[in-house]
């Protein structure tokens, strides 16, 4: 599908419910995806920076996190249907996840917040397995990327900040073996409280 274009970062024209029923559908798929969710603020880093321009460009799916870019498309003229926070997206995602059996890893923010956010979202989402957690202050990538795999991850959270989730989503999202990641920024920190 065609992407609207907002500084050279191509955004997927979806609702919510069809960007979940699409990140629903990756986890099918044999092989990796990964979602990013741009905030205007990243949209203008992207504009300046063509790595990561490249990084989001090369998501299977772009969904705009701001209000602040529902508004550029508006005036650039190329209306969006409407925002998809990441937040959203991955409660979404989760109730379908927790539906399927399918395994959720968590990865990101300091020691101690994946653990506390894996009790939460198991007891609020019955029937979802979170099947590892790691904090994301990690100095080698290696290990990580073998815990994830051996972990047998459907789904990751990737939760690093942005642009290093972006970055390690692509670089080493296709060594888990997961089918699907999604770079998520603070949102460990909102689940675990
Ligand atoms: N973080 C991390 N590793 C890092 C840097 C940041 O795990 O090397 C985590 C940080 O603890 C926080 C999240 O990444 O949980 C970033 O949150 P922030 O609110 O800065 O990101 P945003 O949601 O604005 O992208």
């Amino acid at each position: 599908a065609l992407r609207t274009d907002i500084l050279g970062v191509g955004f997927d024209d979806l609702t919510l419910e069809e960007a979940v029923a699409r990140g629903t559908a990756f986890l099918e798929e044999d092989r990796f995806h990964y979602v990013v969710t741009p905030n205007p603020e990243l949209v203008d880093r992207a504009s300046r920076e063509g790595a990561f321009r490249e990084a989001l460009n090369g998501a299977d799916l772009v969904l705009p996190d701001g209000i602040g870019v529902i508004y550029a498309a508006r005036i650039l003229g190329r209306p969006l249907k409407g925002r998809c926070p990441g937040i959203d997206f991955a409660s979404g995602l989760m109730a379908s996840m927790a539906a399927g059996g399918k395994r959720l890893y968590l990865l990101g923010a300091k020691p101690g917040v994946a653990e506390a956010a894996a009790r939460n979202l198991e007891a609020r989402y019955p029937g979802l397995s979170i099947c590892g957690t790691h904090h994301g202050y990690f100095q080698e990538d290696g290990p990580v990327v073998e815990e994830i795999r051996r972990s047998g991850a459907d789904a990751v959270f990737v939760c690093l900040g942005a642009p290093k989730q972006e970055y390690w989503m692509r670089e080493h999202g296709p060594a888990t073996g997961a089918r699907l990641m999604a770079g998520l920024g603070g949102s460990l920190d909102v689940f675990a409280g």
